[in-house]
């Protein structure tokens, strides 16, 4: 399949072609002949499929063919919930939009609002934004969105995780109700389904993959460790292995500022990006990644996810994910653009429940071994162990099936006690019958 067989104009194949996409990915070939038919979709694509493309080709090749007023009035919005997601869309769009005569911005809070109004206000097509920032302007007037005809929820399982449900609802009834919707999420709850449910007409599904697989050519490695020992081990292995560009994931801010300072002292140019740090912060870490002037990034994963960069060869997970979807997004960042990649997760023994539901959600295990030097010192015993949602579950299984058994016991002992008070009673009976005759 080629990129003209899915009906893009010649000005899109072009800005594709100098880009250096060949062929269409697989969200692509699906969402992109759906999109310029006009229909919803709901989408399952991970960052990494190529679903930025597969959403702004054919709403660029729609808008550049109707007509609009003079004072271009916003008539796409794109949701994200990253700055940096909305940053990168919005590069994307500069590149795909170069031979057609269309404006785009971008709007995300951290910083000064002044500019963003500025270039709103000579006009843009599309509008890429985060909900909060986007809700400022138009509380302030600085923004109209009833001109709307597109609308795409980027990441929306992480918009609904990060909050953004009722930031959602209050953009929805500033939408003009007539518009073409498209949903993007990794992963499918209940509340994405109810989410879909509200505001998508008779959408197709398209999916780029099984929901949760792994991408085939990741390389996965599990080390066990202490806890104390892994900020040495995973020195080790960046001195060792000469990796040039790790991406480093914690479990929170303070985990990565502090493994971020250790590895500076070390000799290994770190940087962390979170929620905490400043947007100039975050924007220089990340340039400074993909520059290859950091080596690591350490990053917590809401600040990681959507973020594209392009063929990383390495991802470490410092501490496990406790929600084992996050470690599917988390290893999506490397094995990029069909190259091989390695995921290495550094256990400690509290970590061990993440590891089972990790392979659970995978249906496969995960290859563990233990570096000389780094073995864990002791094997934690397994009630001090946290529980997986599947040993709860069985625990209250089996309390279940204790109370049953216990009635079951006690009703027959009373039906025992009382057949043997009747059967008491009967001889009773009978002998006193017997006496009678
Ligand atoms: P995305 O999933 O949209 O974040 O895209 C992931 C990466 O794949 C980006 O670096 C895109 O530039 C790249 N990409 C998107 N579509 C294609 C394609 N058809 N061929 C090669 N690379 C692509």
């Amino acid at each position: 399949m080629t990129f003209k067989e899915l009906g893009l104009v010649d000005n899109l194949l072009k800005a594709v072609a100098e880009k250096g996409y060949t062929n269409p990915s697989a969200i692509q070939e699906k969402a992109i002949p759906l999109v310029l038919k006009g229909k919803d979709i709901l989408a399952s694509a991970q960052t990494g499929t190529g679903k930025t493309a597969g959403f702004t080709l054919p709403i660029l090749q729609l808008l550049a063919a109707s007509k609009h007023p003079k004072y271009r009035p916003i008539r796409t919005l794109i949701l994200t919930p990253t700055r940096e997601l909305a940053a990168q869309i919005q590069e994307n769009i500069l590149v795909y939009s170069k031979y057609l005569d269309i404006r785009s911005a971008v709007i995300f809070g951290g910083v000064k609002p002044a500019s963003q109004i500025a270039t709103i206000k000579r006009g843009v097509d599309i509008l890429v934004a985060t909900p909060g920032r986007l809700l400022d302007l138009e509380n302030q007037n600085k923004l109209s969105l009833k001109r709307i005809d597109f609308l795409v929820l980027d990441e929306a399982d992480r918009m609904l995780d990060m909050g953004f449900q009722r930031d959602i609802n209050k953009i929805l009834v500033l939408l003009p109700k007539k518009r073409q919707n498209l949903l993007f999420s990794a992963t499918f709850s209940k509340e994405i389904k109810k989410l879909a449910n509200g505001f998508l007409h008779h959408p197709t599904m398209v999916e780029a993959e099984p929901e949760n697989s792994t991408v085939e050519k990741i390389i996965q490695k599990a080390y066990r460790t202490d806890k104390s020992k892994k900020t040495a081990l995973i020195i080790k292995l960046i001195s060792d292995g000469n990796w040039q560009q790790v991406l480093v994931f914690t479990r929170t801010k303070h985990g990565a500022n502090r493994l971020c300072k250790k590895m500076i002292q070390k000799g290994i140019k770190a940087a962390a990006i979170h929620g905490n740090k400043s947007q100039g912060a975050r924007t220089k870490a990340l340039a400074g990644f993909k520059d290859g002037s950091v080596r690591a990034l350490v990053a917590t994963d809401i600040a990681a996810r959507g973020l594209d960069i392009p063929l990383l060869p390495h991802v470490i997970n410092y501490e496990l994910p406790n929600i084992a979807e996050d470690y599917v997004h988390r290893i999506g960042r490397t094995g990029r653009a069909g190259a091989n990649g390695e995921a290495i997760s550094l256990v400690s023994s509290d970590e061990i429940a993440y590891v089972k539901s990790i392979e659970k959600l995978l249906k496969q295990k995960l290859q563990t071994t233990v570096i000389d030097g780094f073995e864990p010192s002791e094997i934690t015993p397994d009630n001090e162990k946290p529980k997986t949602k599947e040993q709860k579950l069985d625990e209250q299984r089996q309390r279940q099936q204790r109370r049953k058994n216990k009635l079951a016991k006690t009703n027959s002992q009373t039906r025992s006690g009382q057949y043997a008070k009747s059967k008491s009673n009967k001889s009773k009976n009978r002998n006193k019958s017997n006496k009678r005759f």
